[in-house]
């Protein structure tokens, strides 16, 4: 696939970089921005907090999709980071995923 030879090319951690940072920046103390639980930077995703606009993350290497958060955040877009339940919430309710966290 195409994109798969674009992220070849990169180095391989530069979208991981380029995440953490953004993260870091949403939730300094790596706390999720809707149920506050502690999750890390490293496992926190970022969320728009309006809905996402007129891009699908699908459609983009994961290098492509970072630099479209930053370049959101840059120009004032509401941008969170959540925990990975929170995010899929509209998938995976998050009160069952709640749940499954306090049977944890
Ligand atoms: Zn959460």
């Amino acid at each position: 696939m195409i994109q798969l030879d674009i992220e070849r090319d990169c180095k391989p951690a530069r979208h991981i970089e380029l995440r953490r940072a953004l993260v870091s920046i949403l939730s300094p103390n790596g706390l999720c921005a809707k149920c506050r639980e502690y999750v890390g930077i490293g496992k926190l995703e970022i969320d728009h907090v309006k809905g996402r606009t007129n891009w699908q993350p699908r459609e983009l290497s994961k290098l492509q999709r970072i630099k479209r958060y930053w370049t959101e955040y840059l120009a004032d877009v509401s941008l969170r980071a959540l925990c990975r339940s929170c995010n899929g919430g509209h998938l995976n309710n998050s009160w069952r995923s709640r749940d499954e966290r306090k049977s944890a």
